[in-house]
């Protein structure tokens, strides 16, 4: 397990720690890129490919704004400053800063949205009709103020995830994709290891980044961990010409260009079902799209996903080291695109030296109780 002795033994070895990654999403991505650069030997499990199963239906804007908890808004803000060291490293990366547009919308009162934000050190600003139509010249409808968000964003969520499994890769990780673990594997003192095909594969650390299947992954350490799965539905176009410059959040269209110019849109970032089914909700989409932006009946619809949020009980991320079980860390979480780079270079640092970030204090999974020691659960050493 990863205590101090052993990290002490691990840096006079030369050798780093051996680690499992369960999932391929975003989040185990970015935790699985930034450990092996931190000199981790890593192999990541996917039951899927490289890319995760959330993630490639996630709206995917980069945000955040005071309407969180004043912690949680000051974990995403530093995210959103980490996507730009993220971007430096890695150029490769599908994601653009380049700004959100809050339209107004009912209970929302613009001008102390936007002071509030400024007072917490957000860069945001009130802008008229006038600069509105600069920035987007071709929105059909007429707006009056509005607030501009300069330093949010969006990545194309799937692309960055593969992105970073291949960078892992080149760095000495290990893909292991389409191959699903089927459970712990327990020590006396804690997890050392995962069952593959009905065989054990050690490792001094085991990171669950498994989105919507974490909670069933680690509740043989005895660990209920409240998690949800709500839907989201986000209507995509076929490509067209570029109409759009930044991310705008209008009253019951949020909607954004993906770099080959397919429109994707939702009735929020969170996809709410807008009229019984996807297919009511996307025509009521798109016919708010057609009104929005020019080309009417060439606006055509493409394809509507609906994914599932891998939600922990109180909303908020979970990030941290199972509490009562050595050589568990778990990483589940909303907002994983947002979170991906603060979220990859906290835990990889608080994994290969013990040292865990002030930002991630609230975010720990033993908000939720804590766990019993692993061995009380499974009696003597063996497959869990
Ligand atoms: C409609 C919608 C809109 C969203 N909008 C935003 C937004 O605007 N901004 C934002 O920041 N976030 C948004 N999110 C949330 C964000 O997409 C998720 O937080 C993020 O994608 C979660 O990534 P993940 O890697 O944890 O999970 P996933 O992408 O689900 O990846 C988990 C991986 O684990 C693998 N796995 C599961 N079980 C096993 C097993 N036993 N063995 C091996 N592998 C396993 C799966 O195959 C999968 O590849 C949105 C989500 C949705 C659905």
């Amino acid at each position: 397990m990863c205590g101090c002795a052993t990290r002490v033994a691990y840096l006079m070895s030369g050798k780093g720690p051996q680690i499992i990654v369960a999932g391929a999403g975003i989040i185990g991505a970015s935790i699985a890129w930034h450990l092996t650069r931190g000199g981790g030997r890593v192999t990541v499990f996917d039951a899927g490919e490289a890319g995760g199963v959330a993630t490639p239906n996630s709206f995917s804007w980069i945000n955040s704004n005071y309407s969180f908890a004043r912690p949680y808004f000051a974990l995403r803000h530093h995210s959103m400053g980490e996507w730009r060291r993220l971007s430096r490293v890695l150029p490769q990366l599908p994601v653009s800063l380049s700004g959100s547009l809050y339209l107004p919308a009912p209970g929302v009162d613009l001008e102390k949205f936007v002071k509030r934000n400024r007072a917490w050190g957000y860069r945001i600003e009130l802008i008229d009709g006038a600069r509105f139509r600069e920035l987007e010249p071709h929105w059909r409808h007429e707006t009056g103020l509005a607030a501009r968000a300069g330093d949010e964003g969006a990545a194309e969520a799937e692309e960055v995830a593969q992105c970073l499994v291949a960078a892992a890769v080149e760095e000495g990780a290990v893909l292991r994709a389409k191959t699903r673990i089927e459970g712990l594997v327990f020590s006396h003192s804690g997890v050392c290891g995962v069952r593959v095909n009905g065989e054990t594969v050690p490792a001094d650390e085991v990171i669950v980044a498994a989105g919507t299947a974490t909670a069933e992954l680690v509740s043989p350490c005895g660990f209920e961990l409240p998690l949800t799965a709500p839907p989201g539905i986000l209507v995509h176009t076929a490509p067209v010409a570029p109409l759009l410059n930044s991310i705008v959040l209008a009253d019951g269209l949020h909607i954004r260009q993906k770099p080959g110019g397919e429109l994707l849109a939702g009735a929020d970032n969170q996809g709410t079902e807008l009229d019984g089914d996807p297919e009511a909700s996307a025509e009521i989409l798109m016919q708010r799209m057609r009104a929005a932006l020019p080309g009417g009946d060439a606006l055509a619809l493409a394809g509507i996903t609906t994914g599932y949020r891998p939600t922990p009980g109180d909303g908020l991320p979970v990030l941290g080291r199972a509490p009562g079980v050595s050589g568990l860390y778990i990483a589940v979480m909303h907002s994983g695109v947002t979170l991906c780079p603060a979220v990859g270079d906290f835990a990889a640092r608080e994994i290969l030296t013990g040292a865990r970030d002030t930002l991630l204090a609230p975010f720990g999974p033993e908000r939720f109780g804590d766990m019993p020691r692993a061995a009380a659960v499974h009696g003597d050493a063996g497959d869990g």
